[in-house]
Protein backbone atom coordinates (compact mmCIF):
# COMPACT_ATOMS: atom_id res chain seq x y z
CA UNK A 1 0.00 0.00 0.00
CA UNK A 2 1.49 3.33 -1.25
CA UNK A 3 -0.59 6.15 -0.94
CA UNK A 4 -0.48 9.32 1.06
CA UNK A 5 -3.45 10.40 2.85
CA UNK A 6 -4.88 14.06 3.01
CA UNK A 7 -4.21 15.36 6.17
CA UNK A 8 -7.09 17.63 8.44
CA UNK A 9 -6.33 20.73 6.19
CA UNK A 10 -6.95 19.44 2.77
CA UNK A 11 -9.05 21.68 0.78
CA UNK A 12 -11.81 18.59 0.14
CA UNK A 13 -12.02 18.31 3.88
CA UNK A 14 -12.72 21.69 4.47
CA UNK A 15 -15.08 22.09 1.85
CA UNK A 16 -17.52 19.34 2.52
CA UNK A 17 -17.16 20.64 6.36
CA UNK A 18 -18.43 23.75 5.70
CA UNK A 19 -20.93 22.28 3.49
CA UNK A 20 -22.34 20.04 6.10
CA UNK A 21 -22.27 23.15 8.53
CA UNK A 22 -24.40 25.06 6.49
CA UNK A 23 -27.07 22.42 6.17
CA UNK A 24 -27.55 21.36 10.27
CA UNK A 25 -27.21 17.88 11.38
CA UNK A 26 -29.38 15.55 8.83
CA UNK A 27 -28.60 16.93 5.26
CA UNK A 28 -31.44 15.09 3.35
CA UNK A 29 -31.01 12.39 1.23
CA UNK A 30 -32.19 15.55 -1.69
CA UNK A 31 -29.30 17.38 -0.11
CA UNK A 32 -27.04 15.39 -0.66
CA UNK A 33 -28.18 14.36 -4.37
CA UNK A 34 -27.91 17.78 -5.38
CA UNK A 35 -24.67 18.36 -3.82
CA UNK A 36 -23.07 15.54 -5.53
CA UNK A 37 -22.36 13.24 -2.39
CA UNK A 38 -24.19 10.61 -3.02
CA UNK A 39 -22.35 9.57 -5.88
CA UNK A 40 -19.45 11.74 -6.14
CA UNK A 41 -17.40 9.90 -8.90
CA UNK A 42 -20.11 10.36 -11.53
CA UNK A 43 -19.90 13.45 -13.97
CA UNK A 44 -21.42 16.77 -13.04
CA UNK A 45 -24.45 17.45 -12.41
CA UNK A 46 -25.15 14.01 -10.75
CA UNK A 47 -22.17 13.85 -8.87
CA UNK A 48 -18.43 15.64 -9.16
CA UNK A 49 -16.36 13.72 -11.28
CA UNK A 50 -14.56 12.80 -7.86
CA UNK A 51 -11.48 10.92 -8.03
CA UNK A 52 -10.92 7.80 -5.93
CA UNK A 53 -8.72 10.25 -3.03
CA UNK A 54 -11.42 12.31 -3.51
CA UNK A 55 -14.13 9.63 -2.73
CA UNK A 56 -12.92 8.02 0.12
CA UNK A 57 -12.16 11.62 1.65
CA UNK A 58 -15.91 12.80 1.20
CA UNK A 59 -16.89 9.18 2.95
CA UNK A 60 -14.82 9.69 5.69
CA UNK A 61 -15.98 13.46 6.41
CA UNK A 62 -19.57 12.24 5.87
CA UNK A 63 -19.11 9.64 8.57
CA UNK A 64 -17.69 11.53 11.11
CA UNK A 65 -20.26 13.62 11.12
CA UNK A 66 -22.67 10.54 11.24
CA UNK A 67 -24.18 11.67 7.93
CA UNK A 68 -25.40 8.38 6.04
CA UNK A 69 -26.56 7.87 2.96
CA UNK A 70 -29.68 6.02 1.33
CA UNK A 71 -28.49 2.20 0.33
CA UNK A 72 -28.80 2.84 -3.39
CA UNK A 73 -28.88 -0.46 -4.44
CA UNK A 74 -28.69 -1.73 -8.08
CA UNK A 75 -30.68 1.39 -9.30
CA UNK A 76 -26.73 3.32 -7.89
CA UNK A 77 -24.35 0.76 -8.35
CA UNK A 78 -25.87 -0.79 -11.78
CA UNK A 79 -28.42 1.34 -13.37
CA UNK A 80 -27.25 4.83 -12.85
CA UNK A 81 -23.63 3.78 -14.54
CA UNK A 82 -24.82 2.12 -17.35
CA UNK A 83 -27.58 5.18 -17.78
CA UNK A 84 -24.41 7.41 -17.89
CA UNK A 85 -22.03 5.77 -20.24
CA UNK A 86 -24.44 4.50 -22.98
CA UNK A 87 -27.66 6.22 -22.18
CA UNK A 88 -29.58 9.43 -24.07
CA UNK A 89 -29.23 13.00 -22.85
CA UNK A 90 -32.89 12.20 -22.29
CA UNK A 91 -32.62 9.03 -20.02
CA UNK A 92 -30.12 10.71 -17.79
CA UNK A 93 -31.97 13.41 -17.36
CA UNK A 94 -35.18 11.04 -16.67
CA UNK A 95 -33.76 8.81 -15.04
CA UNK A 96 -30.56 9.54 -12.91
CA UNK A 97 -32.35 12.31 -10.42
CA UNK A 98 -34.46 10.14 -8.76
CA UNK A 99 -32.05 6.90 -8.46
CA UNK A 100 -29.56 9.55 -6.47
CA UNK A 101 -32.26 10.84 -4.00
CA UNK A 102 -33.75 6.90 -3.47
CA UNK A 103 -37.28 7.98 -4.71
CA UNK A 104 -37.28 5.17 -7.42
CA UNK A 105 -35.65 1.63 -6.90
CA UNK A 106 -34.25 -0.40 -9.38
CA UNK A 107 -34.22 -4.23 -9.97
CA UNK A 108 -31.28 -6.39 -12.02
CA UNK A 109 -33.93 -8.49 -14.64
CA UNK A 110 -30.69 -10.30 -16.32
CA UNK A 111 -30.78 -14.35 -15.38
CA UNK A 112 -32.84 -16.75 -16.09
CA UNK A 113 -33.94 -20.38 -15.39
CA UNK A 114 -31.77 -21.75 -18.07
CA UNK A 115 -29.42 -18.71 -18.31
CA UNK A 116 -27.56 -17.91 -15.15
CA UNK A 117 -23.42 -18.55 -15.39
CA UNK A 118 -23.99 -18.81 -18.79
CA UNK A 119 -25.87 -15.77 -19.27
CA UNK A 120 -25.06 -14.70 -22.52
CA UNK A 121 -27.68 -17.77 -23.61
CA UNK A 122 -30.10 -16.07 -22.18
CA UNK A 123 -34.03 -16.63 -24.40
CA UNK A 124 -35.66 -14.09 -23.39
CA UNK A 125 -37.11 -12.34 -26.81
CA UNK A 126 -37.84 -8.55 -27.74
CA UNK A 127 -38.82 -8.83 -31.09
CA UNK A 128 -39.33 -5.03 -32.80
CA UNK A 129 -42.49 -4.02 -33.82
CA UNK A 130 -42.00 -0.14 -35.42
CA UNK A 131 -41.15 1.83 -32.45
CA UNK A 132 -41.81 -0.63 -30.00
CA UNK A 133 -40.87 -4.01 -28.94
CA UNK A 134 -42.61 -7.16 -28.00
CA UNK A 135 -41.24 -9.02 -24.93
CA UNK A 136 -41.57 -12.89 -23.54
CA UNK A 137 -40.22 -14.62 -21.90
CA UNK A 138 -38.64 -15.33 -18.00
CA UNK A 139 -36.53 -14.25 -15.60
CA UNK A 140 -35.06 -15.33 -12.02
CA UNK A 141 -33.42 -14.61 -8.83
CA UNK A 142 -34.85 -11.01 -9.84
CA UNK A 143 -33.98 -9.16 -6.38
CA UNK A 144 -36.71 -6.36 -5.21
CA UNK A 145 -38.16 -6.86 -7.93
CA UNK A 146 -41.15 -6.17 -5.98
CA UNK A 147 -40.35 -3.05 -4.32
CA UNK A 148 -39.40 -1.39 -7.99
CA UNK A 149 -40.08 1.48 -10.16
CA UNK A 150 -37.90 -0.26 -12.72
CA UNK A 151 -35.88 -2.85 -13.58
CA UNK A 152 -32.74 -3.78 -16.04
CA UNK A 153 -33.24 -5.68 -19.06
CA UNK A 154 -31.34 -7.95 -21.45
CA UNK A 155 -33.48 -9.25 -23.97
CA UNK A 156 -32.55 -11.54 -27.64
CA UNK A 157 -32.92 -8.99 -30.27
CA UNK A 158 -31.57 -11.36 -33.09
CA UNK A 159 -31.36 -15.22 -32.62
CA UNK A 160 -29.15 -15.40 -36.16
CA UNK A 161 -25.74 -14.06 -35.07
CA UNK A 162 -23.84 -15.57 -32.26
CA UNK A 163 -25.04 -15.73 -28.34
CA UNK A 164 -23.55 -12.07 -27.58
CA UNK A 165 -24.10 -10.33 -30.64
CA UNK A 166 -27.95 -10.59 -30.16
CA UNK A 167 -28.69 -8.97 -27.37
CA UNK A 168 -30.43 -5.49 -26.73
CA UNK A 169 -30.59 -3.89 -23.13
CA UNK A 170 -33.82 -2.02 -21.99
CA UNK A 171 -35.45 0.17 -19.17
CA UNK A 172 -38.37 -1.88 -17.81
CA UNK A 173 -41.09 -0.47 -16.01
CA UNK A 174 -42.35 -2.55 -13.77
CA UNK A 175 -45.87 -2.09 -13.90
CA UNK A 176 -46.02 -2.84 -17.22
CA UNK A 177 -49.19 -4.68 -18.40
CA UNK A 178 -48.18 -8.41 -19.18
CA UNK A 179 -45.34 -8.57 -16.26
CA UNK A 180 -45.93 -10.25 -13.51
CA UNK A 181 -44.47 -11.21 -10.34
CA UNK A 182 -44.05 -14.56 -8.51
CA UNK A 183 -42.73 -14.30 -5.21
CA UNK A 184 -39.79 -16.76 -3.67
CA UNK A 185 -39.47 -17.01 -0.15
CA UNK A 186 -35.20 -18.28 0.40
CA UNK A 187 -34.70 -19.75 3.55
CA UNK A 188 -33.52 -17.02 5.48
CA UNK A 189 -37.76 -16.41 5.29
CA UNK A 190 -37.44 -13.61 3.64
CA UNK A 191 -39.24 -12.53 0.21
CA UNK A 192 -36.22 -11.35 -1.42
CA UNK A 193 -36.51 -12.75 -4.68
CA UNK A 194 -38.72 -13.22 -7.76
CA UNK A 195 -39.46 -14.99 -11.23
CA UNK A 196 -40.79 -12.59 -13.66
CA UNK A 197 -42.72 -13.42 -16.21
CA UNK A 198 -43.37 -11.26 -19.60
CA UNK A 199 -46.45 -12.20 -21.68
CA UNK A 200 -46.67 -9.77 -24.90
CA UNK A 201 -45.02 -6.68 -22.78
CA UNK A 202 -44.34 -3.36 -24.80
CA UNK A 203 -41.84 -1.52 -24.53
CA UNK A 204 -41.76 1.78 -26.18
CA UNK A 205 -38.13 2.63 -28.36
CA UNK A 206 -36.95 4.99 -26.12
CA UNK A 207 -36.67 2.07 -23.26
CA UNK A 208 -33.96 0.96 -25.31
CA UNK A 209 -30.28 2.22 -23.57
CA UNK A 210 -27.51 2.26 -26.49
CA UNK A 211 -27.96 0.53 -29.64
CA UNK A 212 -30.11 -2.64 -30.39
CA UNK A 213 -27.86 -5.90 -30.51
CA UNK A 214 -25.27 -3.83 -28.28
CA UNK A 215 -26.67 -5.23 -24.81
CA UNK A 216 -23.82 -7.45 -23.79
CA UNK A 217 -21.40 -4.72 -24.20
CA UNK A 218 -23.53 -2.50 -22.02
CA UNK A 219 -24.29 -5.52 -19.92
CA UNK A 220 -20.55 -5.71 -19.21
CA UNK A 221 -20.47 -2.14 -18.05
CA UNK A 222 -23.67 -2.78 -15.38
CA UNK A 223 -21.57 -6.36 -13.85
CA UNK A 224 -18.33 -4.58 -14.18
CA UNK A 225 -19.20 -1.27 -12.02
CA UNK A 226 -17.53 -1.01 -8.57
CA UNK A 227 -17.50 2.14 -6.44
CA UNK A 228 -14.03 2.71 -4.77
CA UNK A 229 -14.55 1.66 -0.82
CA UNK A 230 -12.65 1.36 2.19
CA UNK A 231 -15.12 -0.67 3.97
CA UNK A 232 -16.47 -4.08 3.10
CA UNK A 233 -14.99 -5.98 5.78
CA UNK A 234 -18.55 -7.67 6.25
CA UNK A 235 -18.61 -10.97 5.99
CA UNK A 236 -21.85 -10.53 3.77
CA UNK A 237 -20.61 -8.96 0.53
CA UNK A 238 -19.11 -6.60 2.83
CA UNK A 239 -22.15 -5.98 5.05
CA UNK A 240 -22.54 -7.26 8.15
CA UNK A 241 -20.22 -8.48 10.89
CA UNK A 242 -16.51 -9.11 10.10
CA UNK A 243 -13.88 -11.87 11.27
CA UNK A 244 -12.46 -9.13 13.65
CA UNK A 245 -16.11 -9.04 14.99
CA UNK A 246 -16.78 -12.41 15.63
CA UNK A 247 -13.63 -12.71 17.67
CA UNK A 248 -14.81 -9.66 19.68
CA UNK A 249 -17.51 -11.58 20.66
CA UNK A 250 -15.55 -15.08 21.50
CA UNK A 251 -12.82 -12.73 23.69
CA UNK A 252 -16.16 -11.00 25.41
CA UNK A 253 -17.52 -14.22 25.92
CA UNK A 254 -14.07 -15.50 27.65
CA UNK A 255 -12.35 -17.26 25.18
CA UNK A 256 -12.70 -20.71 23.72
CA UNK A 257 -11.86 -23.92 25.33
CA UNK A 258 -12.05 -26.55 22.17
CA UNK A 259 -8.92 -27.08 20.29
CA UNK A 260 -10.74 -27.42 16.95
CA UNK A 261 -12.73 -24.22 17.54
CA UNK A 262 -9.38 -22.36 18.75
CA UNK A 263 -7.81 -23.48 15.39
CA UNK A 264 -10.42 -22.17 13.30
CA UNK A 265 -10.81 -18.46 15.01
CA UNK A 266 -6.94 -18.28 14.13
CA UNK A 267 -7.61 -19.22 10.47
CA UNK A 268 -10.35 -16.75 10.45
CA UNK A 269 -8.45 -14.29 11.91
CA UNK A 270 -5.47 -14.88 8.85
CA UNK A 271 -7.98 -15.39 5.80
CA UNK A 272 -9.25 -11.90 7.00
CA UNK A 273 -5.83 -10.47 7.11
CA UNK A 274 -5.92 -11.61 3.67
CA UNK A 275 -8.50 -10.01 2.40
CA UNK A 276 -7.66 -6.89 4.33
CA UNK A 277 -4.44 -6.53 2.38
CA UNK A 278 -5.71 -7.87 -1.05
CA UNK A 279 -8.48 -4.66 -0.35
CA UNK A 280 -5.63 -2.25 0.10
CA UNK A 281 -3.57 -3.33 -3.08
CA UNK A 282 -6.52 -3.25 -5.19
CA UNK A 283 -7.20 0.29 -3.82
CA UNK A 284 -3.75 1.44 -4.20
CA UNK A 285 -4.14 0.37 -7.68
CA UNK A 286 -6.85 2.54 -8.34
CA UNK A 287 -5.22 5.28 -7.19
CA UNK A 288 -2.97 5.03 -9.67
CA UNK A 289 -5.90 5.36 -12.55
CA UNK A 290 -5.47 0.90 -12.71
CA UNK A 291 -8.80 -0.48 -13.34
CA UNK A 292 -9.07 -4.25 -11.28
CA UNK A 293 -8.65 -6.67 -13.45
CA UNK A 294 -9.05 -10.82 -12.99
CA UNK A 295 -7.89 -10.35 -9.52
CA UNK A 296 -11.21 -8.95 -8.86
CA UNK A 297 -12.06 -12.84 -8.57
CA UNK A 298 -9.61 -14.11 -6.90
CA UNK A 299 -10.74 -11.24 -4.06
CA UNK A 300 -14.45 -12.82 -4.31
CA UNK A 301 -13.53 -16.47 -4.82
CA UNK A 302 -11.65 -15.97 -1.12
CA UNK A 303 -13.64 -13.68 0.32
CA UNK A 304 -17.21 -15.43 -0.11
CA UNK A 305 -16.06 -19.00 1.07
CA UNK A 306 -14.45 -16.85 3.97
CA UNK A 307 -18.09 -15.69 5.10
CA UNK A 308 -19.21 -18.87 4.88
CA UNK A 309 -16.98 -19.95 7.21
CA UNK A 310 -17.29 -16.45 9.38
CA UNK A 311 -21.08 -17.83 9.87
CA UNK A 312 -20.37 -21.37 10.33
CA UNK A 313 -17.89 -20.92 13.14
CA UNK A 314 -20.67 -18.48 14.71
CA UNK A 315 -23.26 -21.08 14.43
CA UNK A 316 -21.19 -23.90 15.71
CA UNK A 317 -19.81 -22.15 19.00
CA UNK A 318 -23.23 -21.67 19.56
CA UNK A 319 -23.73 -25.36 20.47
CA UNK A 320 -27.20 -26.69 20.70
CA UNK A 321 -28.52 -23.27 21.04
CA UNK A 322 -27.47 -23.00 17.24
CA UNK A 323 -30.55 -24.63 16.36
CA UNK A 324 -32.85 -22.11 17.75
CA UNK A 325 -33.45 -18.23 15.80
CA UNK A 326 -31.95 -15.83 17.99
CA UNK A 327 -30.64 -17.58 21.18
CA UNK A 328 -27.54 -18.84 22.98
CA UNK A 329 -24.76 -16.83 23.05
CA UNK A 330 -24.56 -15.25 19.54
CA UNK A 331 -27.82 -15.38 19.30
CA UNK A 332 -29.69 -11.50 18.81
CA UNK A 333 -26.79 -9.07 17.32
CA UNK A 334 -28.02 -5.67 17.95
CA UNK A 335 -24.50 -4.00 16.93
CA UNK A 336 -25.76 -4.82 13.28
CA UNK A 337 -29.17 -3.23 13.06
CA UNK A 338 -31.73 -4.14 9.78
CA UNK A 339 -30.78 -1.58 7.46
CA UNK A 340 -27.00 -1.89 7.55
CA UNK A 341 -27.06 -4.95 5.79
CA UNK A 342 -27.10 -5.87 1.88
CA UNK A 343 -29.32 -8.69 3.17
CA UNK A 344 -32.51 -7.77 3.38
CA UNK A 345 -34.24 -9.03 6.77
CA UNK A 346 -30.70 -9.66 8.30
CA UNK A 347 -30.13 -9.25 11.86
CA UNK A 348 -28.56 -11.81 13.97
CA UNK A 349 -25.91 -14.59 12.89
CA UNK A 350 -28.84 -17.00 12.56
CA UNK A 351 -30.25 -15.02 9.60
CA UNK A 352 -26.84 -14.33 8.11
CA UNK A 353 -25.47 -18.01 8.77
CA UNK A 354 -28.82 -19.13 6.54
CA UNK A 355 -28.21 -16.32 4.07
CA UNK A 356 -24.02 -17.58 3.82
CA UNK A 357 -24.49 -20.57 1.02
CA UNK A 358 -26.18 -17.24 -1.22
CA UNK A 359 -22.31 -15.78 -1.03
CA UNK A 360 -20.86 -18.20 -3.39
CA UNK A 361 -23.43 -18.40 -5.61
CA UNK A 362 -24.78 -14.83 -6.30
CA UNK A 363 -22.90 -12.16 -8.62
CA UNK A 364 -20.59 -15.08 -9.95
CA UNK A 365 -20.65 -18.67 -8.17
CA UNK A 366 -17.23 -19.71 -7.16
CA UNK A 367 -16.27 -22.28 -10.12
CA UNK A 368 -16.73 -19.76 -12.45
CA UNK A 369 -14.34 -17.37 -10.51
CA UNK A 370 -11.95 -19.86 -10.51
CA UNK A 371 -12.31 -20.64 -14.03
CA UNK A 372 -11.87 -16.71 -14.61
CA UNK A 373 -8.74 -16.98 -12.48
CA UNK A 374 -6.84 -20.58 -14.59
CA UNK A 375 -7.94 -18.98 -17.79
CA UNK A 376 -7.18 -15.18 -17.29
CA UNK A 377 -4.93 -14.96 -14.03
CA UNK A 378 -2.50 -18.65 -14.29
CA UNK A 379 -2.93 -18.82 -18.63
CA UNK A 380 -4.55 -22.35 -18.45
CA UNK A 381 -6.43 -23.47 -21.93
CA UNK A 382 -9.78 -22.16 -22.10
CA UNK A 383 -12.58 -24.56 -21.82
CA UNK A 384 -13.38 -26.29 -24.88
CA UNK A 385 -16.37 -24.04 -26.45
CA UNK A 386 -18.91 -26.47 -28.34
CA UNK A 387 -20.82 -23.58 -29.06
CA UNK A 388 -18.34 -21.52 -30.93
CA UNK A 389 -19.03 -20.29 -34.17
CA UNK A 390 -22.61 -21.06 -34.42
CA UNK A 391 -25.48 -18.60 -33.97
CA UNK A 392 -28.06 -18.77 -30.82
CA UNK A 393 -30.50 -20.29 -33.21
CA UNK A 394 -28.43 -23.43 -34.31
CA UNK A 395 -27.68 -23.85 -30.75
CA UNK A 396 -30.87 -24.23 -29.39
CA UNK A 397 -32.74 -26.27 -32.30
CA UNK A 398 -35.11 -27.48 -29.71
CA UNK A 399 -36.11 -24.08 -27.91
CA UNK A 400 -39.94 -23.79 -28.72
CA UNK A 401 -39.92 -20.31 -28.61
CA UNK A 402 -38.10 -20.28 -31.74
C1 LIG B 1 -28.52 -13.56 -3.22
C2 LIG B 1 -28.64 -13.57 -4.72
C3 LIG B 1 -29.19 -12.46 -5.37
C4 LIG B 1 -29.34 -12.47 -6.76
N1 LIG B 1 -29.95 -11.39 -7.36
C5 LIG B 1 -30.12 -11.39 -8.69
C6 LIG B 1 -30.79 -10.29 -9.34
O1 LIG B 1 -31.23 -9.33 -8.69
N2 LIG B 1 -30.97 -10.32 -10.67
C7 LIG B 1 -30.50 -11.36 -11.44
O2 LIG B 1 -30.65 -11.29 -12.66
N3 LIG B 1 -29.89 -12.45 -10.87
C8 LIG B 1 -29.69 -12.48 -9.52
N4 LIG B 1 -29.10 -13.58 -8.91
C9 LIG B 1 -28.77 -14.75 -9.73
C10 LIG B 1 -27.28 -15.03 -9.90
O3 LIG B 1 -26.68 -14.09 -10.75
C11 LIG B 1 -27.14 -16.46 -10.43
O4 LIG B 1 -27.64 -17.33 -9.43
C12 LIG B 1 -25.71 -16.84 -10.74
O5 LIG B 1 -25.23 -16.11 -11.86
C13 LIG B 1 -25.57 -18.36 -11.02
O6 LIG B 1 -26.46 -18.76 -12.00
P1 LIG B 1 -27.45 -20.01 -11.76
O7 LIG B 1 -28.12 -19.84 -10.43
O8 LIG B 1 -28.31 -20.13 -12.98
O9 LIG B 1 -26.52 -21.30 -11.66
P2 LIG B 1 -25.94 -22.14 -12.87
O10 LIG B 1 -25.26 -21.25 -13.82
O11 LIG B 1 -27.01 -23.04 -13.40
O12 LIG B 1 -24.85 -23.03 -12.14
C14 LIG B 1 -25.16 -24.29 -11.49
C15 LIG B 1 -23.84 -24.90 -11.01
O13 LIG B 1 -23.00 -25.21 -12.15
C16 LIG B 1 -21.72 -24.58 -12.01
N5 LIG B 1 -21.22 -24.12 -13.30
C17 LIG B 1 -21.90 -23.39 -14.24
N6 LIG B 1 -21.10 -23.13 -15.30
C18 LIG B 1 -19.88 -23.66 -15.02
C19 LIG B 1 -18.64 -23.73 -15.73
N7 LIG B 1 -18.49 -23.15 -16.94
N8 LIG B 1 -17.61 -24.37 -15.14
C20 LIG B 1 -17.74 -24.95 -13.91
N9 LIG B 1 -18.91 -24.94 -13.20
C21 LIG B 1 -19.96 -24.29 -13.74
C22 LIG B 1 -21.98 -23.39 -11.09
O14 LIG B 1 -20.81 -22.97 -10.44
C23 LIG B 1 -23.04 -23.94 -10.13
O15 LIG B 1 -22.41 -24.69 -9.10
C24 LIG B 1 -28.93 -13.60 -7.51
C25 LIG B 1 -28.38 -14.73 -6.87
C26 LIG B 1 -28.24 -14.71 -5.48
C27 LIG B 1 -27.68 -15.94 -4.81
Amino acid sequence: MDFDWPDSSDTRRLEIREWLGSHGDRPTQEQLARAGYVAPHWPKPYGLGADPIHQLIIDEELAVAGVRRAAGGIGLGWAGPTILYGGTVEQQERYLWPILTGEEIWCQLFSEPDSGSDLANLGTRAIRDGDRYIVNGSKIWSSGAHKSKFGILIARTDVDVAKHRGVSYFICPMDAPGLELQPIVDMTTAYSFNQTYFTEMELPLENRIGEENDGWRLAKVTLGNERVSLSGEGALWGSGPSANDLIGVIKNAGGIEDKIQRDKTSRLYIEGEILRLIRLRTLSARLKGRQPGPEASVRKALADDHGKNIMGLAKDLAGTHGVLTNAGPLGQSPEFPVGQSAVEGWNNWHGGFLFSPALTIGGGTSEVQRNIIAERVLGLPHDIDVESGKSWRENRKDDRRL
